[in-house]
């Protein structure tokens, strides 16, 4: 007998929700092609940000806008209390890679927690759910190629630039061991629970192509929205 995650009703086996509460889902439908952006109408082309000033990363995928009921799965599966749920997310993330037929990367590489905060925590969710996706998918994960050596503290209150200088601290790539791969790790896509303002993922796909990789991605199970959408910029 399978049960759903959300009703608990009965399931398909080897499904993890039931086909009704995967419906409901908060599912990224219209988005920003380049950042993943979530829009509220349909919407074909890039976002008013990543036209002004364009990404370091190719392309952002998140297959679900940050709201109920993937929020609180998330942050159930990273608090610990279930941390099976990251399991199942991760197979709902490695799925829709799958079904928009995703260019697959060399290696994913999870953004990584400070040690500090990993050893306390046990585990961290990216790389929980790396793993999930790297299987399925048949992709290497490498959790040796990027580490987090302080916590950026508050973002909140800074500039965009402050953010950027701060989160370039806060990470450093080993450009020994990934100048070394081989093959040549040319396409790395970096993985994360959720990506906010994709502050993050550009800084550290600057970071990663600087160091010669041609290419980077991310993809994450949810990208946040923000409360005022602007008006796309050209619709393509
Ligand atoms: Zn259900
Ligand atoms: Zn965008």
């Amino acid at each position: 007998m399978f049960f759903c995650l959300l009703c608990h009703g009965l399931t398909h086996p080897k499904q993890d929700l039931c086909h009704s509460c995967r419906q409901d889902l908060p599912w990224n439908q219209h988005h920003c092609e380049r950042c993943g952006e979530p829009w509220p109408t349909p919407f074909q082309g890039l976002c008013q940000p990543c036209v002004s000033e364009e990404p370091y990363f190719d392309q952002c995928f998140a297959p679900f806008r940050y709201g109920f009921p993937i929020d609180q799965l998330i942050l159930q599966g990273k608090g610990g209390k279930r941390a099976e749920l990251l399991f199942a997310l991760g197979r709902l993330l490695a799925d829709a890679l799958l079904q928009h037929r995703i260019p697959l990367p060399d290696a994913i590489i999870p953004v990584p927690l400070h040690p500090h905060k990993q050893q306390k925590r046990g585990y961290n969710q990216a790389g929980v759910l790396a793993q999930v996706v790297g299987r399925t998918l048949a992709v290497p994960v490498r959790h040796d190629l990027l580490l987090k050596i302080r916590e950026p503290g508050d973002q909140k209150s800074l500039s965009r630039g402050g953010r950027q200088h701060n989160i370039q601290r806060a990470f450093r790539v080993q450009r020994s061991p990934l100048k070394t791969c081989t093959p040549p790790l040319r396409h790395i896509v970096l993985l994360d629970d959720v990506i906010t303002t994709g502050s993050t993922i550009n800084q550290l796909a600057k970071q990663l192509r600087s160091s010669g990789v041609e290419r980077v991605d991310g993809w994450a199970l949810a990208r946040a929205a923000k409360q005022i959408y602007n008006q796309p910029s050209s619709p393509l």
